[in-house]
C-alpha cells in the first residue's frame, strides 16, 4: 500500500475516427467542444471509489494523456472499437511499473483478451465488484479478476463524479436511467451484457444527477440508456418527474435518448417526452425491409409503418436520429436503393448506416460461426468504417461494401442533405425543449457554418442552403444543426469513402507489373515479393524485402512505389525482414522518400530489421502502435 491516499487515474482511450466523432464539426464549428459525450462509465466508477481516494479522469478524445502520471493505479476502459488503443495503453503503463486495471464493455464480453496486459480485469457491471477491488487493493491483496455475472441493483448507485469531467468540451452531458432491454434483436450485445429485464433508477436519483450536472454548467443531457422505454410504466413516471423538474428550474436542459420505435405508437408517452423537454431520439430502425426485421428478431419495428412512425415523432417536435444496417441475409444489391429512398423520405439527417456486424456472444455471432460466415481477420467494432466480420448471403462482400459506400456518397451530397432537411421541416413541429444552446451560441454556430461550410461550398451549396431556410424562422436552428451534422458526415465520407477511379486501378497494375519485370532477378532470388490485392478502399500493393537487394532498387524501385502512392485510394504495405549493413543508408533514404505518403503507407519490420531501423522509423513518423507491427 502506498503511504498516502490511493491515487487512481482513469483513462478513456481515444476511439478511432468514425461518423460518431463528427470531426469536421468539432474542428470548425463546435469549439470549445471536442467530442459528443463524456465517459460516463468512468465518472460512475469514480463515484464508487472510497471518499479518501484521489481520482483523476482523462479522456484521450479531448485531452492528452499523461506520460508519467502521479498515480498508483491506472484504470483503462474501452468498448470494442477502443480495444487496440486500450491494449496499447495497458502495455505502456504496465511497462512503466503502474498497477493496471482493464474494464469497460469489451473487458466484460472478452476478459480473456486483456489478462496478459492488465494486473486486474473487471468484467461486468461495476457497482458491487469495484468497491470490492478498492478494499482488496487497500488490503494489498487485489485479485487478477473481478467478475459480475449477475445484474446489479442500480437504485443505490451514487451520483457519478461529473465534477471530474471537463463538460464544456462535450456536445452534451450524459446520464443513465435504465439498463437492459426487453427485446431480442439477434445482433445486439446490450441484452447479452445487461439482460432483458430493464432495471431502473428512482426518478429522485436522476434528479440528484441533474442537480450535479447543473452545478457543472451543463445545458443538455443525453440519457445513454439503450432503450429508455424498455419498461414503459416506469419510463412514464420518470418523464413526469422530468417535466416537473424542468418546470421548477425554468427548463435548464435539452434532453435526448435512445428508444425503441414503438414509442411512436404511444401518444401518452410522446406527450410526456415533449413536456419533459426531449428534443431528439435515436431509433434503431435498421431497415425498411420487413422480412429482414423479422429474421433479425426485431419484431417491434414491424408493427407499424416506419415512415409514419418517424413523422409522428416530428409532429411532437422530436427530431429523429436513426441507425440502419445493410448486410442482412435478405439484403440483395437492391437493398441500398430501398434504404436510400426511406432515409430521404423520412428526412433523417443523422442516418448512421452500418454494415451488419456479428458481436461476440450474440445469437447472430453463434449462427454465422456455425454457418462458416464469419471473417476472423476483421475485428468486430465500428460498423460504419466500411468493413465488417460477416460474409453476406445475398451478395458478395465486395458488392456489399461498394454498395454501402455509394449509399453514403449519395446521402451526403449537398442535394441529399438539403432534400432531407426539407422533408423533415415539412413535418416537424417546433421543438418542445427550451433548454440547450443559448441564442448567442446559436448565432455563433450560424456564423461558423456559413463561413466554414456554406460559403466554401460554392454557388450550388449557397442555393441549397437558402432553399432550406424557406421554412418558419422558429425552425432555423434545426436547419442550421442539420447542416452542421450533414456537412460533418459528408467530410467523413469524402475522406474515407472516396470512389476509386478506374485509372487508379490501371496505374496500380502497371506499377506492380513493371516492378516485377524490372527486378525479375531479385524476385527470382526471393529477396523481393510484390503482390497486388483489391482492398475495401482501393488497390493495395504488398511488398516484402528479405535479403540483399539490387542497388538500383532503392532508386528505381522507390520511383515506382511513389508513382503508386501518388494515386488517392491506393495503399502500400511494406514488410522489411532483414537489413544488410552495407545497404542501411540506401534503405533509409528510400524510406525517407516514401514517408511523404505516410497516410497510405504501412510498414512492418522483423526482429533483425527492428534493431537496425527502429529509431529511423520513429524519426520518420512511421512508428505507431505495437512493437510487433510498425504502422503509419
Ligand atoms: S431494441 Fe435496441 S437495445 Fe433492445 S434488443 Fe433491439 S437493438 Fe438491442
Amino acid at each position: 500500500m502506498p503511504p498516502h491516499p490511493v491515487r487512481l487515474l482513469l483513462i478513456n482511450p481515444c476511439p478511432p475516427e468514425s461518423f460518431w466523432s463528427f470531426a469536421w464539426a468539432m474542428d470548425r464549428v463546435m469549439a470549445p467542444q471536442r467530442a459528443l459525450n463524456p465517459p460516463l462509465g468512468l465518472a460512475t466508477l469514480a463515484g464508487l471509489c472510497p471518499d479518501h481516494w484521489d481520482v483523476t479522469i482523462v479522456d484521450e478524445a479531448v485531452e492528452t494523456i499523461p506520460d508519467r502520471p502521479d498515480a498508483d493505479i491506472v484504470g483503462i476502459c474501452g468498448m470494442g472499437v477502443q480495444h487496440t488503443r486500450q491494449r496499447e495503453l495497458l502495455g505502456r503503463y504496465r511497462r512503466q511499473g503502474y498497477y493496471t486495471v482493464a474494464g469497460g464493455s469489451f473487458a466484460s464480453l472478452c476478459p480473456e483478451q486483456l489478462t496478459d496486459l492488465a494486473d486486474t480485469v473487471v468484467a461486468g457491471e461495476a457497482e458491487t465488484i469495484w468497491p470490492r477491488f478498492c478494499a482488496d487493493f487497500e488490503a494489498d491483496r487485489p485479485q487478477a479478476s473481478y467478475t459480475e455475472a449477475g445484474a446489479v441493483d442500480i437504485t443505490e448507485v451514487p451520483v457519478p463524479r461529473f465534477d471530474l469531467l471537463s463538460l464544456e468540451r462535450y456536445a452534451t452531458a450524459s446520464l443513465q436511467f435504465s439498463r437492459g432491454c426487453p427485446y431480442q434483436c439477434d445482433f445486439c450485445d446490450i441484452i447479452v451484457m445487461f439482460g432483458r429485464r430493464p432495471r431502473t433508477k428512482a426518478p429522485e436519483q436522476i434528479g440528484r444527477e441533474l442537480d450535479a450536472l447543473r452545478a457543472q454548467g451543463a445545458d443538455s443531457a443525453f440519457f445513454v440508456d439503450d432503450n429508455l422505454i424498455g419498461n414503459k410504466k416506469v419510463a412514464k413516471e420518470l418523464l413526469r418527474y422530468l417535466a416537473d423538474y424542468q418546470k421548477r428550474h425554468d427548463y435548464p436542459f435539452l434532453f435526448g435518448t435512445e428508444a425503441s420505435l414503438n414509442l411512436a405508437q404511444d401518444p401518452e408517452m410522446l406527450s410526456l417526452f415533449r413536456e419533459a423537454g426531449f428534443g431528439w431520439v435515436f431509433l434503431g430502425i435498421e431497415t425498411p425491409d420487413v422480412e429482414s426485421l423479422r429474421a433479425a428478431g426485431k419484431m417491434q419495428n414491424t408493427k407499424a409503418d416506419l415512415l409514419d412512425s418517424v413523422h409522428t415523432l416530428y409532429a411532437y417536435g422530436i427530431d429523429v436520429f436513426a441507425g440502419f444496417i445493410v448486410g442482412f441475409d435478405n439484403d440483395t444489391p437492391e437493398a441500398f436503393e430501398n434504404q436510400h429512398r426511406f432515409i430521404m423520405n423520412a428526412g433523417i439527417q443523422v442516418a448512421m448506416v452500418g454494415l451488419l456486424t456479428a458481436l461476440p456472444r450474440t445469437p447472430l455471432y453463434e449462427r454465422l460461426e456455425q454457418e462458416g460466415r464469419l471473417r476472423h481477420d476483421v475485428a468486430p467494432g465500428d460498423n460504419t468504417g466500411g468493413h465488417t466480420n460477416i460474409l453476406p448471403a445475398g451478395m458478395s462482400y465486395r458488392a456489399m461494401v461498394s454498395g454501402y459506400t455509394a449509399l453514403y456518397r449519395r446521402l451526403f451530397s449537398d442535394r441529399g442533405i438539403a432534400r432531407r432537411i426539407r422533408n423533415k421541416v415539412r413535418h416537424l413541429r417546433q421543438p418542445a425543449g427550451r433548454g440547450g444552446q443559448s441564442p448567442q451560441r446559436q448565432r455563433l454556430l450560424l456564423r461558423r457554418i456559413l463561413w466554414h461550410g456554406v460559403l466554401s461550398g460554392g454557388p450550388g451549396r449557397w442555393l441549397r442552403f437558402g432553399q432550406t431556410l424557406a421554412c418558419p424562422p422558429r425552425l432555423w436552428p434545426q436547419v442550421v444543426s442539420d447542416w452542421v451534422r450533414g456537412l460533418s458526415m459528408r467530410d467523413y465520407v469524402e475522406r474515407h469513402f472516396k470512389e476509386v477511379p478506374a485509372r487508379t486501378w490501371h496505374r496500380a497494375r502497371k506499377v506492380w507489373a513493371s516492378l516485377n519485370r524490372r527486378f525479375a532477378a531479385t524476385v527470382e532470388r526471393g529477396s523481393l515479393t510484390a503482390e497486388l490485392e483489391a482492398t475495401d478502399s482501393g488497390p493495395g500493393l504488398n511488398v516484402r524485402l528479405r535479403g540483399a537487394l539490387d542497388r538500383t532498387f532503392f532508386t528505381a524501385g522507390q520511383r515506382h512505389l511513389r508513382r503508386l502512392l501518388r494515386q488517392p485510394g491506393s495503399h502500400l504495405t511494406l514488410r522489411i525482414e532483414t537489413v544488410y549493413q552495407h545497404q542501411r543508408e540506401a534503405l533509409i533514404r528510400f524510406l525517407e522518400r516514401l514517408a511523404a505518403y505516410r497516410d497510405r503507407l504501412s510498414v512492418s519490420i522483423g526482429d533483425q530489421a527492428r534493431e537496425q531501423l527502429g529509431h529511423e522509423l520513429a524519426r520518420l513518423g512511421l512508428v505507431q502502435g505495437t512493437e510487433e507491427v510498425v504502422t503509419s
